[in-house]
């Protein structure tokens, strides 16, 4: 018998309206479907939006530091479960079983984190120009926010946006991806053991059609958080901005490591083999662009190749697994359309560039780490995010033409240089079009207490994480008040 998973609404564990499923199945392994989750449409949602309405008032008015107490409680059952929920991330999504435990564990920190919000969420005092005045900010909740998430990050980014946004008072309604939805539910699982009241937080599965336009729709929304790809963000984008709904859309990268001619080469192999590949390249911050300057690029290229050809792909509980499956077959057929596209644009294929077929290969998406050169700015392999393990590396003349590559793509999520030269890498800093930027380090590893977000065509509205969200979940109040 396959396990069963409902949607969580008013405090109880239902089925969808439609009375029907959808498997949630291993990529490593498609014989294993990991459980069954409900069909939702939008008399689901309505029913989510009912009781995040009722429960709205309540919840606001229920002192801050009480609100984070759940959430501690929530981290501290997650953590009793990290090894498990570790397993089923793995199961569910592909990545190796290290990175699926320290995403829990990344959400558990997360929990911990904006728990301790509910004791801060500082406002300003300020001066007025007048005797007797005083002056200061108060933050108000928005009321019912929708939020939206990707398969990537299936426990971390619903921790990033579900834990803020309720610290600050607000109830939820969230439409976890339908390709690994059970890391979501886990922890909407321990927010209702830890005594969450009925409402406060609702979860609804189903088709990003489906669910998530309803939510979009709904008319009782405040704020939308969506992380997913560009198409998909602009398009809610474009119906939120027209009704003033407060949103925030964190989405696409074609992320750049520049790699300078004093660089430590094993140092920038290992940063571009971990930020290329691990994860399968399915990272929004994973770096798609190696740009290395001439005078050290065979040498460079000559340490990558010898690295990457040494990562086995395999499934992500295999302990000597570096790199797991795509996470679907719509996602391997897309590395692989981009594969040919690079080999037909001209670039020239160095290593991978295969599905990986026999043994228990067969039964999974599993393909190689894939490395173009010769790949020049123009190509799409240069300019349009593949979302898996192929990794284009250009060649620079020197540093401002490594800066004109770099910048030279309608994204600006993460960057990052190699090199030890202090000036250049203050140039990098000031010049590089990115939200993330990172110095001998991959472009991807960010974490969960500094803001998080991109730039251009990468992110739209406020940023994520750290102290940021709170702005995001809260409404400013100004006050004057005479006393007399
Ligand atoms: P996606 O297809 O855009 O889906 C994201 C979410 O939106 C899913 O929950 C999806 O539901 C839902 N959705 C799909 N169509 C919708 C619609 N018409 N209305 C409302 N919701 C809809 O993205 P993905 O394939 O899950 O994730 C990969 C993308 O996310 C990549 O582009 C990656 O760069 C980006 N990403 C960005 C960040 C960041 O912070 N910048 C982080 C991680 C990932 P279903 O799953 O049911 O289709």
């Amino acid at each position: 018998m396959l396990p069963v998973f409902n949607n969580y609404i008013e405090g109880q564990w239902v089925e969808a309206k439609s009375g029907k499923t959808f498997p949630d199945v291993n990529p490593a392994n498609t014989d294993e479907t990991v459980g069954l989750f409900q069909s939702s449409g939008a008399e689901d949602v309505e029913a989510a939006f009912e009781a995040a309405v009722k429960a709205q008032p309540a919840w606001a008015a229920l002192p801050a530091p009480r609100r984070g107490e759940y959430l501690f409680k929530a981290a501290e059952i997650l953590e009793s479960r990290l090894a498990k929920l570790g397993g089923e991330m793995t199961r569910e999504e592909g990545k190796t079983l290290p990175e699926s435990k320290g995403e829990v564990k990344r959400a558990i920190n997360i929990f911990r984190y904006f728990g301790g919000e509910g004791a801060r969420q500082f406002s300003y005092q300020i001066p007025s120009e007048r005797e007797n005045v005083f002056c200061y900010t108060l933050r108000k909740p928005l009321g019912v926010t929708g939020l939206i998430t990707p398969w990537n990050f299936p426990s971390a980014i619903p921790a990033w946006k579900m834990a803020p946004a309720l610290v600050a008072g607000n109830t939820v309604v969230i439409k976890p991806a339908s390709l690994a939805p059970l890391s979501a539910y886990r922890l909407v699982e321990a927010l209702h053991e830890a005594g969450l009241p009925a409402g406060v937080l609702n979860y609804v599965t189903g088709g990003g059609g489906a669910v998530g336009n309803a939510i979009v729709e709904h008319p009782a929304l405040r704020a939308l958080s969506f992380t997913g790809s560009c198409d998909v963000g602009n398009s809610l984008n474009a119906k939120l901005a027209a009704r003033k709904v407060r949103s925030q859309f964190e989405m696409g990268g074609k992320n750049p490591t520049i790699v300078l001619k004093d660089a430590d080469l094993d140092a920038a192999a290992d940063i571009l083999v971990n930020g290329a590949f691990f994860s399968t390249g399915q990272k929004c911050t994973a770096c798609s662009r190696a740009i290395i300057e001439k005078a050290i690029y065979e040498p460079l290229v000559e340490k990558l190749m010898e690295k990457t050809k040494k990562l086995k792909v395999g499934n992500g509980l295999d302990p000597d697994v570096a790199m797991g499956p795509a996470v679907d077959a719509n996602q391997l057929e897309t590395d692989l359309r981009y594969i040919e596209i690079g080999e037909q644009e001209g670039a020239r294929l160095l290593c991978g560039g295969n599905r990986l077929t026999g043994g228990p290969y067969d039964q999974g998406y599993f393909i190689e780490p894939t490395i173009f050169d010769g790949v020049t700015p123009e190509m799409r392999i240069a300019q349009e995010e593949i979302f898996g393990p192929v990794l284009s590396l250009m060649v620079a003349s020197d540093f401002d033409d490594a800066m004109r590559l770099a910048n030279g793509v309608k994204f600006g999520l993460s960057a990052s240089i190699v090199s030890k030269d202090l000036t250049r890498v203050h140039q990098f800093i000031n010049r590089i079009e990115a939200g993330l930027i990172t110095v001998n380090l991959p472009t991807a590893g960010v974490e969960y207490q500094l803001p998080f977000g991109g730039t251009k065509e990468s992110s739209f509205g406020m940023r994520e994480q750290g102290p940021a969200a709170l702005d995001f979940y809260t409404e400013t109040r100004t006050v004057y008040l005479r006393y007399v």
